[in-house]
């Protein structure tokens, strides 16, 4: 397999998420004022839309694979089913398909097409109904290992994967206000929240944690610094990493990290890259 260190897995996401024209029928808003009406089969929809839905169970995206010649090992697609599709394994269920619990990923000019996730975790009944010979969820890492790096758009796949994965993960861990405690609720199509306490009505966007991974190499002795947790298997060795405390820069979060986990003192720090990761977090590479 070709790794190209100058692409990132994660990085690069072809979607658009938001259009210069607050009327674009593209628009997270009127998208979603589309969708509804084509949830509730109204004859009388504002715009004319293909959708495509990405079910996630667990925080793993439904995904399918085709054998391939040779050597490569099986090629995995993302399970984006249609709206009718997912409608119709939703109905089998006996569980409601809403609008408000689907979240806008993005779209694309080219066709019209509008992209969506869903969170299916929440029932067992469901989440089997997407299941079948053809998909199944894997582990967004899994993915990360089977796709061919040299593979341009299967690496498009995998960002977009990897965005919405992150968004549903918010999606998890924001259900309350932190000002007053009060439920939120999700705006513009799950793109942002906001606390349903009418006195409250904060605000709230995903955010991410930004974490700094270093590679500590000894110039004289042609060494690397590596380290590895209990729970890794044998033989497996990484680089040290730690996420950003306030207040502090990338530099200096990299000398505190490498001094807490090894007690050795870090010369200078150079910059590499940066790159989504799936969750919530932004790793730099130094
Ligand atoms: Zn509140």
């Amino acid at each position: 397999m070709f790794v190209n260190l100058q692409s990132h897995a994660f990085a690069g996401n072809p979607l658009r998420f938001k259009t210069p024209k607050p009327h674009d029928p593209l628009s997270p808003a009127l998208a979603l004022e589309t969708l509804k009406a084509q949830l509730l089969d109204d004859i009388h929809q504002p715009f004319s839309l293909n959708f495509k839905v990405l079910p996630y169970r667990k925080g793993s995206p439904l995904a399918s694979s085709t054998s391939t010649d040779g050597d490569l090992g099986p090629k995995w697609h993302l399970g984006w089913i249609t709206l009718a599709d997912c409608k119709a394994l939703f109905s089998a269920s006996g569980v409601e398909l809403t609008g408000d619990s689907m979240v806008y990923l993005g779209s694309s000019s080219e066709q019209d097409v509008v992209y969506w996730a869903i969170d299916v975790s929440g029932e067992n009944s469901l989440a089997t109904e997407f299941v079948s010979k053809q998909f199944c969820f894997v582990e967004l890492r899994t993915l990360m290992v089977a796709t061919d790096w040299a593979d341009e758009r299967a690496m498009a796949d995998l960002a977009v994967a990897g965005h919405a994965r992150a968004l549903m993960e918010w999606h998890n861990i924001s259900r309350f206000c932190g000002s007053c405690g009060e439920k939120t609720v999700p705006m513009e199509s799950g793109r942002r929240k906001q606390c349903s306490n009418e006195l409250c009505r904060r605000k709230f966007y995903p955010r991410v944690d930004p974490v700094v991974i270093m590679l500590v190499i000894d110039r004289e002795n042609d060494r690397a610094l590596l380290g590895r947790q209990s729970r890794f298997v044998p033989r497996m060795w990484s680089c040290l990493a730690g996420f950003l405390e306030p207040g502090e820069s990338l530099e200096e979060a990299v000398r505190r990290e490498t001094w807490e986990e090894t007690a050795i003192e870090v010369g200078e720090v150079m910059y590499h890259s940066s790159q989504p990761w799936p969750g919530i977090t932004f790793t730099t590479l130094v």
